[in-house]
């Protein structure tokens, strides 16, 4: 535990602007999220590793550190 990576994101649907603070696993990246308001399935942008480095706040922990190893 470094304590340098955030494991809480807010993430704001693009579609209808619901936001909702999630719990991000710290070795991997969540390529799908269902938003809790209208229930629309995100996925992440071009070129984003994740839902959370699209949508959220903050990047996810593996991009806060040493990068994602999604690939
Ligand atoms: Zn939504």
């Amino acid at each position: 535990m470094s304590g340098a990576a955030i494991f809480h994101a807010t993430i704001t649907c693009p579609r209808c602007g619901h936001r909702e603070v999630e719990v991000m696993a710290i070795d991997a990246c969540q390529y799908f999220y269902d938003c809790k308001g209208c229930g629309v399935v995100l996925k992440p942008n071009p070129g984003d590793c994740c839902v959370f480095c699209s949508y959220a706040d903050v990047k996810c922990p593996p991009m806060q550190g040493d990068g994602c190893s999604q690939s």
